[in-house]
């Protein structure tokens, strides 16, 4: 059975202090509802030392929105996957299409990302999805079926991430996918992964749909055979709608 995931992409909000008082608030509402969910974190690099201390004891899981292609060296200003591993840190975010089209990586750099990731043992919850032009002009599975080729280019089918599909047009924009667009891209990428890496890693991978995820839209697409969670962005940064996400009943 594939884990059922909610998961915060907290961006560049909150500082070490803000961390600190949201999961204060958010651990005891989470701890009492019966949740099956499995709930990430991902956090700004500096909130990752303060976010081990409280989340080490728990099932949460956490970890950096970008780790680099190496562990170490003269790469200033990047996150390495090691140390982020050495604090305690269980999965990373990459390819995140703000690291796409903002930072310029390319599909090579992120399944480099993913291959370093594994490597050390950390989680990688890959992110793809077409942008508002692609999808007018049709290439939507070109798009995505590209990505996530070259995303698994570097993984051996034994082994486990996680796919995220995020539209671009969708993410903060407010203008969620319809349950049914997003089930026929998730469909598209589970039929893709069966063909590049057979059907038990196709079968295990959860794929999380992301792209203006809320509390009053995240139970009908969560009624979609492929929908098996949620990146979530903007509601995340809030403890009632996120931990609303987190223990709807799906
Ligand atoms: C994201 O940042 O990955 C995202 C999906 O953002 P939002 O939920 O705000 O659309």
């Amino acid at each position: 059975m594939r884990d059922f995931i909610c998961a915060a992409n907290w961006k560049l909000n909150k500082s070490p202090r803000e961390a600190v008082s949201f999961f204060k608030e958010f651990l005891p509402i989470v701890e009492k509802s019966n949740s099956q969910s499995k709930i990430l974190f991902f956090v700004p690099a500096i909130d990752l030392w303060v976010s081990q201390e409280i989340l080490r004891d728990t099932e949460i899981g956490f970890g950096p929105q970008n780790i680099y292609s190496k562990n170490d060296g003269a790469f200033t200003g990047e996150n390495s996957a090691s140390v982020s591993k050495e604090i305690g840190c269980t999965h990373a975010l990459v390819g995140h299409s703000e690291r796409r089209s903002l930072f310029f990586e390319s599909d090579e750099l992120i399944a480099e990302k993913v291959k370093t990731a594994l490597e050390q043992n950390l989680h990688p919850v890959i992110c793809l999805g077409e942008s508002l032009e692609e999808r007018k002009t049709g290439k939507t599975n070109e798009v995505i079926g590209r990505q996530l080729k070259a995303a698994l280019s570097q993984v051996d089918p034994e082994q486990k991430v996680t796919l995220a599909y995020e539209p671009v047009w969708a993410i903060g924009t407010g203008e969620v996918a319809t349950p049914e667009l997003a089930e026929e891209a998730h469909s598209f990428l589970r039929s893709q992964m069966n063909e590049l890496k057979g059907s038990a890693f196709s079968e295990k991978t959860s794929i999380l749909y992301g792209g203006s995820v809320k509390p009053d839209n995240c139970e009908n697409l969560a009624k979609m055979p492929n929908i098996d969670g949620f990146l979530v962005g903007g509601a995340s940064l809030k403890v009632e709608s996120f931990s609303q996400i987190c223990t709807a009943q799906y």
